[in-house]
């Protein structure tokens, strides 16, 4: 018998979690926290042995939502303070060359934190080891469920053996192309679908200066925005910038040769060619292919009271609202929320999950795909940055009631859903205050011309 966190003596629960990324991690020091036995089966090494596997980004936008949950188990202020670099804006940098910034909140000066996926993930699994109740098995790649029964079979990476085993509850935290959601699509009324943007991203680099510092002002996310592709930046502890590029994958194949690679950069990045420079561009253009991007929607997220899928595995994102992070971990906080709620009781917990979770996963989703228009193209506009000044001024006029969407998203923890409605009845005022001052300039030089 377990003394759980709301003070009842409970016999604990045994969950199986099944992948140890970002959310995997996080999510079993909330249960360990609330004194279930916690097993971690991860397909890879331990992230704490291994040095970073190109093709997964390197480093994410954390905001306020993945601050939360991870203030809740006392991780918050060591990612701000110690490792996660402010971003306060974004640093547009022009065709011609010339820059501006594009503040994400000028009235509180709010932002957003670039972390190191590594550093985050190993912090996160160490953590873990504060409680006796959390056993973690790396080299562990799931290959069978019977999500009724909650049985899952193992292959031992490393001898390739294989290993049987039961809990009470098993969370599929295993990523977008996850193995538990495989044997979820068996069940019926399972709906499930995967989009392919025909968008794909490589990941290059800006190193330190000469003097050992950033090359470029720090506190931004970089963006050169090229209408049909873009270049980011987002800066990394050691003084790099970990530097993407997204374009359709047509484009990408196109440049095949080192020449169309540096006639590409001096046409559209001239700028940064000096920044990262040629050898290193060439190299890391090179070294591997371009990657893909999914979006994946499926629903309900569990099977009776047995399965629950989370994170990445639930609702892959497309990464432009710097989201897929923050809303698994998101997840996290909410199923905390219902542990506490509902006292523990699997059945009731999973069906409020997901009854109620989809609407706003599937928001930030849609988000997430118009996100891109925007970083790639529409920041370049006039019409964009009249509406964000529009936005910005009546956010400070009335912040309570005016908040941008972008700040909702990633500032606030308004539903996703309801960040989406908020930004509609906003977009109808701005719509009337557009058709106001039209009406109003014309009777005025009409009044004028006719006096
Ligand atoms: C280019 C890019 C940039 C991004 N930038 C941001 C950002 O700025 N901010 C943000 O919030 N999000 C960002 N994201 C999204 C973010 O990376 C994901 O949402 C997040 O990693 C999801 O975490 P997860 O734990 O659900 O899944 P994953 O990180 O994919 O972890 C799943 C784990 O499950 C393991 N696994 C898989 N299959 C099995 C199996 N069969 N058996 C056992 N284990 C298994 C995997 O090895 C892995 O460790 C970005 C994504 C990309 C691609």
């Amino acid at each position: 018998m377990t003394t759980l966190q709301n003070g009842h003596q409970k016999k604990p629960l045994d969950i199986i979690i099944v992948g140890g990324g970002l959310v995997g991690s996080l999510e079993a020091l909330l249960l360990a926290k609330r004194g279930h036995r916690v097993r971690l089966y991860e397909y890879r090494e331990d992230i704490r042995r291994t040095p970073h596997v190109r093709g997964r980004s390197i480093n994410l936008a954390l905001s306020v939502r993945g601050r939360k949950a991870l203030q809740s188990v006392g991780l918050e202020q060591h990612m701000i303070r110690e490792h996660g670099i402010p971003m306060v804006g974004r640093y547009i940098h022009k065709f011609d060359g010339s820059t501006y910034v594009i503040p994400y909140d000028a009235r509180t000066n709010q932002c957003i934190y670039s972390v190191g996926r590594n550093y985050l993930n190993s912090l996160l699994l160490k953590e873990s080891e504060k409680y006796g109740n959390v056993e973690k098995y790396f080299n562990h790649k799931l290959i069978n469920a019977d999500l009724h029964k909650g049985s899952l079979t193992f292959l031992k990476t490393q001898n390739k053996e294989t290993v049987e085993v039961n809990a009470d509850l098993i969370i599929g935290a295993d990523g977008a192309y996850s193995a538990v959601r495989k044997a979820m699509m068996k069940q019926p009324l399972f709906d499930y679908s995967q989009k392919y943007i025909e968008h794909g991203y490589m990941e290059l680099c800006i190193p330190p200066g000469e003097d050992g510092e950033f090359q470029m002002p720090s506190k931004y996310l970089h963006i050169w925005p090229r209408g049909n592709f873009m270049l980011i930046a987002l800066p990394n502890q050691d003084r790099t910038w970990t530097v993407t590029l997204f374009m359709p994958f047509a484009k990408f194949n196109e440049i095949d040769t080192e020449e169309k690679v540096l006639a590409f950069f001096g046409k559209y990045f001239a700028d940064a060619i000096p920044l990262i420079g040629k050898k290193k561009l060439l190299e890391d253009f090179f070294a591997a292919s371009a990657l893909p991007l999914v979006s994946v929607k499926c629903r309900p997220y569990n099977v009776i009271d047995k399965t629950l899928l989370i994170g990445d595995a639930a609702h892959a994102v497309v990464p432009f609202y710097g989201q897929g992070m923050n809303s698994g971990f998101e997840d996290c906080t909410i199923l905390d929320e219902l542990f506490q709620k509902h006292n523990d009781d699997i059945a009731k917990i999973l069906s409020e999950y997901s009854d109620t979770r989809w609407k706003d996963v599937f928001a930030i989703s849609d988000l997430a795909m118009y996100n891109y228009i925007e970083m790639r193209d529409l920041v370049t506009r006039p019409s964009y940055l009249f509406r964000k000044s529009i936005d910005d001024f009546l956010f400070w006029l009335l912040p309570d009631l005016w908040v941008p969407l972008y700040n909702s998203v990633s500032f606030t923890n308004m539903p996703y859903s309801e960040c989406v409605r908020n930004r509609q009845w906003q977009d109808k005022i701005f719509q009337l205050i557009i058709i106001f001052v039209g009406l109003w300039t014309f009777g005025s030089i009409l009044y004028l011309s006719v006096r």
